[in-house]
């Protein structure tokens, strides 16, 4: 059975839970991920009898071929309401996807006469979380780029390049490996821009002393990759750098080494904090331990400190502690791995050796 038919009969399952006749499905990740139709507009209804694609003429060619299993709906915008009508027609009880309808839209749905509308906060995002074999092959080859382009970091990090311009070399570097596009816009901190998780490159130039972190992936046939490393950029760091940094490692070790599959996300988050809090840095690692990464870059399940869900086997997510100290820098890790039920698989695999040695990357000679 095709895995596409697979998802349809799982919304199935769901619908009696949901207590709805019909799933309204029109986030363009949720509906490429049960249909396999990847164009910009379209709507997906999906009732105990029927699996009903709707989308324009634009795409009809290209619904034909990625959806198979459905039956395909033409929409006619200049019908309005009445296209709606046909659309919706056998069902009353329709469950939506309350974080992603606009007001604009569901103000259009109320308009139509004789239909329920259940909020539904979640509907195939928790199925989400569970990669198949081919989803996970996918991932693997996007999280492949980013550490090609990641290995090229110590040759390329030499002083006087600026944060935007060493951002474009690793962007081109990926591109050039078969990435489709950035799975997010590139972050080079360097020097005291470092205490800013989500620092935007900027014309300042590395110097000899700095600690630089690199935060990349690449998205590739709809699916993402994200890793982080740190690096300093001279022969010998001072012993404050080794202490943040062999902090947030330990942190990282520690979780990755004994993660695996049923934990709950609260639970693999504390693996990481409780090392980093008990060396006096509870507030200076601000964020979440970790995020799902597949057809978008933040996706479920999620690391942090409230987070109660438990993680599934095959699930994919992120490891990236990190420290952040105004006027000096930061230091993050990331790894992207698949849990398990042991433990997890690594799809990052660049190594985490921090030292760009000045003597070569001063004449730009390749060290590795
Ligand atoms: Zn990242
Ligand atoms: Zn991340």
């Amino acid at each position: 059975m095709s895995i596409t038919q697979q998802r349809i009969d799982y919304i199935r399952t769901q619908l009696e839970t949901w207590q709805v006749d019909a799933l309204l499905l029109g986030n363009p990740t949720n509906r490429r991920w049960v249909s396999g139709f990847t164009g910009s507009f379209g709507w997906i209804l999906i009732s105990a009898e029927a699996a009903i694609l709707g989308t324009d003429f634009r795409y009809w060619e290209q619904a034909l071929r990625e959806a198979p299993n459905f039956t395909l709906f033409r929409w006619q915008r200049s019908q309005g309401e009445a296209t709606w009508r046909d659309f919706l027609a056998g069902v009353s009880v329709v469950g939506i996807e309350a974080q992603h309808v606009t007001l604009a839209e569901f103000a259009a749905l109320r308009q139509i006469e004789g239909k329920t509308w259940i909020e539904l906060d979640k509907t195939v995002e928790t199925a989400r979380e569970v990669k198949s074999a081919e989803e996970i092959a996918q991932i693997q080859a996007a999280a492949a780029i980013t550490d090609l382009a990641m290995a090229e970091v110590p040759r390329l990090a030499r002083p006087g390049i600026t944060e935007k311009q060493l951002a474009w070399k690793l962007e081109k570097i990926m591109r050039q490996n078969g990435a489709d596009s950035l799975a997010f816009e590139t972050i080079v901190a360097s020097g005291p821009n470092g205490a800013r998780p989500h620092h935007r490159p900027t014309d300042r130039e590395l110097q000899i002393g700095d600690n630089i972190t690199i935060d990349m992936g690449a998205k590739r046939d709809g699916y993402y990759s994200d890793m982080t490393r740190s690096f300093f950029l001279g022969d010998e760091p001072d012993a404050h750098f080794w202490d943040v940094y062999n902090l947030v490692l330990e942190a990282q070790q520690n979780a990755l080494t004994n993660m695996r599959a049923d934990m709950k996300g609260n639970e693999v988050d504390a693996l990481a904090r409780d090392i980093i809090e008990a060396a006096g840095f509870a507030d200076e690692f601000g964020h979440g331990l970790g995020h799902g990464v597949g057809l978008e870059i933040h996706e479920w399940p999620r690391l942090g400190k409230t987070e109660t869900n438990t993680l599934p086997v095959n699930a994919i997510v992120t490891v990236e502690p990190g420290i952040y100290l105004p006027g000096w820098g930061g230091v993050r890790i990331e790894d992207l791995v698949v849990v398990t039920e042991s433990g997890v698989d690594y799809l990052s695999r660049c190594p985490k050796e921090p030292i760009i040695p000045i003597r070569h990357a001063a004449t730009g000679t390749r060290v590795l």
